[in-house]
Order: C-alpha cells, then sequence, then structure tokens
C-alpha cells in the first residue's frame, strides 16, 4: 500500500559522516537533525515537542562525549553496558548528564545498569525484568524501560517477536522499579525505504493495540524508533524517541556487526552494513 510520504532512507550515508571534532561540528550537526526532525513533524502534522532526540555516543571517546555535553546533550544512548558503565565513571563530575542503555543486556549485567542508567530500552526477558527489579531494589532506584520487539523478522536481531509482547507486556506489573514507557525497534537495515517503513507501523500498530489489553500500570506512550539512516521516516509512523548516533557524532569505526549481532555469512569486516 503506497504512503503519504516518499521519505528515502539515508543507509547509503552508513559508515560516512564526518567526525565532529568541536563544539561547533556538534553544534551544527545537532541543529542540521532537530531541522530535519522538525521538517518531519510538520509534514506528518505532528507537535514537535512530541519526539525526542537520543544521541548515541557509542564507540566514541570520552573527549567526544565532552563536547556533546558542551554542546547541549544532556541525555546519551550507548550499545553497550560495560562500555556505558566506564564513561559514566569517567564523566561523574557532569551531575545533570544521563545515560540510556539501548543494547541487549545480558542477565548478569543487570546489576551494571540498575547503578547507573536512566533509562533501558532493551528490555526481551523476564529473567531479565526480575534480575533489574533486584538490583533496583537494592539500590533504591527506579529505571525506566522500553520493552525491545523484533519488527524485520530477522534472526539476527534481538528483541520479542510481536506475538510475544502482549503476553510479556502483562507480566511486567509484577517489577515496580521498572517504570514501563513502551516499546523500542531497530528496523530492517534497508535502502528500500517501505520496507524499513513498515516495521515502524509494526511497531505503532502493536502498540495501540497493546493499549487495549495491557495493566493501567504499564506506560504505553512512547515509540523508540529510528536512526541516523531513517529518523525521520519513524517520525512520520509515531517515533517519539529517535536514537541518532553517526548524524551526530561522525561515522564508527568498528564494525556494526560489533553492536548487532550480523547477518549469517555478512562477514561483517566493514563499517558500512551491506543494504537488503
Ligand atoms: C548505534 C545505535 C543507534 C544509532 O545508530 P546511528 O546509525 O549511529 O544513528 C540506534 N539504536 C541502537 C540500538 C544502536 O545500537
Amino acid at each position: 500500500m503506497p504512503t503519504r510520504f516518499d521519505t528515502q532512507t539515508g543507509h547509503d550515508r552508513h559508515g560516512f559522516y564526518p567526525q565532529a571534532e568541536t563544539v561547533e561540528d556538534f553544534q551544527r550537526n545537532l541543529a542540521a537533525v532537530q531541522a530535519r526532525i522538525a521538517a518531519a513533524c510538520l509534514r506528518s502534522g505532528r507537535d514537535r515537542s512530541t519526539v525526542r532526540l537520543l544521541p548515541v555516543s557509542k564507540t566514541k571517546p570520552e573527549s567526544s562525549l565532552r563536547l556533546a555535553y558542551a554542546a547541549g546533550c544532556r541525555y546519551l544512548g550507548e550499545n553497550k553496558v560495560q562500555e556505558a558503565f566506564s564513561k559514566w565513571q569517567g564523566m561523574q563530575d557532569l551531575t545533570d548528564l544521563h545515560w540510556s542503555v539501548i543494547g541487549h543486556l545480558q542477565t548478569n549485567k543487570a546489576k551494571v545498569v540498575a547503578r547507573f542508567a536512566s533509562e533501558f530500552q532493551a528490555l526481551d526477558s523476564l529473567r531479565l525484568a526480575e534480575a533489574l527489579e533486584r538490583r533496583l531494589q537494592t539500590e533504591g532506584r527506579g529505571l525506566d524501560v522500553f520493552v525491545q520487539v523484533n519488527t524485520s523478522g530477522e534472526a539476527s536481531k534481538y528483541g520479542l517477536s510481536p506475538e510475544e509482547v502482549p503476553a510479556f507486556v502483562s507480566k511486567l506489573s509484577a517489577y515496580p522499579a521498572l517504570r514501563v514507557r513502551g516499546l523500542m525497534t531497530l528496523a530492517l537495515f534497508s535502502a528500500e525505504a517501505e520496507r524499513v517503513r513498515q516495521c515502524f507501523i509494526l511497531l505503532r500498530t502493536l502498540r495501540d493495540q497493546l493499549r487495549q489489553s495491557a495493566p493501567a500500570s504499564i506506560g504505553l506512550d512512547e515509540l523508540s524508533m529510528g536512526m541516523s539512516g531513517d529518523f525521520e521516516i519513524a517520525i512520520e509512523e509515531g517515533a517519539t524517541v529517535v536514537r541518532v548516533g553517526q548524524a551526530i557524532f561522525g561515522a564508527r569505526v568498528l564494525p556494526d556487526s560489533h553492536y548487532w549481532p550480523s547477518e549469517p555469512g555478512s562477514g561483517g569486516g566493514s563499517s558500512a552494513r551491506p543494504l537488503n
């Protein structure tokens, strides 16, 4: 079915974004991303205040994160908990800087997240919910969480299948330290905008269905979807959080297979992932 928009993905730029090396670079990149967010909101009839930009700083050194902070960033997203934790330790002087862990978490690392993160976007098992709850109770903290959904159907992606989500979400009210905010997804990594858009539509539709069935304590306002290559399409389909790394910080040196399980046979040797 054709959609109202013909927005293309920027996945062909993946791996080619220039490095941000000064506060001015960060200011310029942030302003450019903000302008694109505003334009996407305008054409889809959405209020700009309903979309939050989460800058993603994974692989970048502390010096680079400090420049982003100086340019105004107060929330940073990191994919790997150990990397996030050591950055947090090194930047304790920035008391109003908050951390969002957006990548898959092993149950035995729950205690690390419970210590320092403000938000966790990749909840995908009850064992993990249980472990987080226990550690959060010990720490006397709460944590904003998003349930990660695999909307692309790729076996290599983390997250629950859409069919699993209703039963999963209905069990989360047993964990009061976890403040459920909504759903998160990574779309298909493809230059075919229409297939990418279908992933976002699926997440929104699922959220709308859950609103009929989920316990009242479960928040379902948030849809975290969209990254450098596809955040405008995500906004057109209802994203309330977009997670943008390279368009703000510059391309990453480490291949993305370091962060996402690679496709079988893809090798994972280059920073530009193969397009589907
Ligand atoms: C790295 C990452 C992003 C941001 O990707 P960019 O291409 O740098 O914008 C978004 N979400 C998750 C889960 C990530 O790991």
